[in-house]
């Protein structure tokens, strides 16, 4: 078993935080182990908790789509949430729970060592970069912090709940696109 399956293992029966307890299934992440791109979202919804997949609900749909649209396949790509466990009700991950969850991301992100990390909506985005960043100033930019690439983007389910987030969805990818030549 690799190090990256023993995390998983750990997290599908870590009991740290209270969304341990109302979980179905933990979502440790899915994606090869020596990937160049990881995404990084807030936490599992509905769909991920029954199947413990990350991002396959609609935003998961969207996201496919999107990295399509540059080049790039779920198979390429790491995709993991800073919590690995759903918030009732999808609401966001709270401070303590997101510090509960935070060496299962940090042990991730140390063993696959991406070239790049991208964030996925503002809870990841004022986790892993910055506490008062606004993900709109940011999507589509690169960010160099504690010897990390980051691209912020914004969360693929913004555009389906407002059709005026999607332009600004594609807009954060395609400048991704542009920046994977630079890096990866
Ligand atoms: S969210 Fe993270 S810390 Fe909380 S129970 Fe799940 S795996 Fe453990």
């Amino acid at each position: 078993m690799s190090l990256l399956e023993e995390i998983a293992e750990q997290i599908c029966s870590c009991q740290r935080c209270p969304l341990g307890e109302t979980r179905t299934r933990a979502v440790p992440g899915a994606g090869p182990e020596d990937a160049r791109i990881m995404f990084v979202g807030e936490g599992p919804g509905r769909d991920e908790d029954l199947q413990g997949e990350p991002f396959v609900g609609k935003a998961g749909q969207v996201l496919t789509k999107l990295l399509q649209n540059i080049g790039l396949s779920r198979e390429d790509v790491f995709i993991t949430n800073i919590v690995k466990c759903r918030p009732p009700d999808n609401r966001d991950p709270h401070p303590d729970e997101v510090i509960a969850c935070r060496e299962y991301l940090d042990g991730q992100i140390c063993l696959i060592r991406p070239k790049l990390i991208c964030t996925l909506g503002r809870p990841a985005l004022q986790t892993l970069i910055d506490p008062t960043a606004s993900v709109m100033k940011v999507n589509g930019t690169v960010i160099r912090q504690d010897g990390l690439t980051f691209v912020p983007l914004i969360h693929p389910a913004a555009g389906l709940h407002n059709e005026n987030m999607k332009q600004p969805i594609k807009d954060g990818f395609k400048a991704l696109g542009r920046i994977l030549a630079d890096y990866v």
